[in-house]
């Protein structure tokens, strides 16, 4: 079932196609969600990170990971931002992981690199966006969670 959120508008001028748009984000302010895209696709997943278990989960076993003995609360946040969507989240339509904190990628050519322009003053949009699915997480022993957050921070290099 498809989340109805509410988005914050953002003009952007893409550096490589050269066309104006308009792309939708979450509004400053918003905790414990978010909208999760990868670099490859123009594919969203919403997490509601207060009621889906599989975020505490991630963030209980990294803080259990010998790569995080000594790092403090706002680093650990940090890698939990980076890596949760590549851990526990099943990839986008073209295999590659979501990830939180990712912007959108330019609607026309589908490519990385934008100019923001805020909107002022705000406008927002309604927008339907699927939730995040774990069924590859799900099936997964504890042992291999275990893993599998290590295999994911050894490859984001933390
Ligand atoms: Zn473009």
């Amino acid at each position: 079932m498809s989340e109805m959120m509410k988005l914050q508008l953002l003009h952007v001028s893409c550096a490589h196609c050269g066309q104006d748009s308009t792309v939708s984000v979450m509004p400053d302010g918003v905790h414990g969600q978010f909208v999760l895209r990868s670099e490859t696709s123009l594919d969203e997943a919403f997490l509601d990170a207060v009621h889906d278990p599989t975020f505490d989960e991630v963030d209980t076993l990294l803080n259990q990971s010998p790569r995080m003995l000594g790092k403090d609360n706002w680093f650990r946040a940090h890698v939990l931002q980076r890596t949760y969507g590549e851990i526990a989240c099943d990839p986008d339509s073209t295999g590659h992981a979501f990830r939180i904190g990712k912007l959108p990628n330019c609607p026309h050519c589908g490519r990385a690199v934008l100019n923001w322009k805020a909107i002022s003053p705000p406008q927002f949009v309604d927008r339907e966006i699927p939730p995040a699915t774990h069924k590859v997480w799900e099936h997964l022993s504890a042992l291999q969670k275990e893993f599998r957050v290590d295999d994911v921070l050894e490859r984001q290099g933390f």
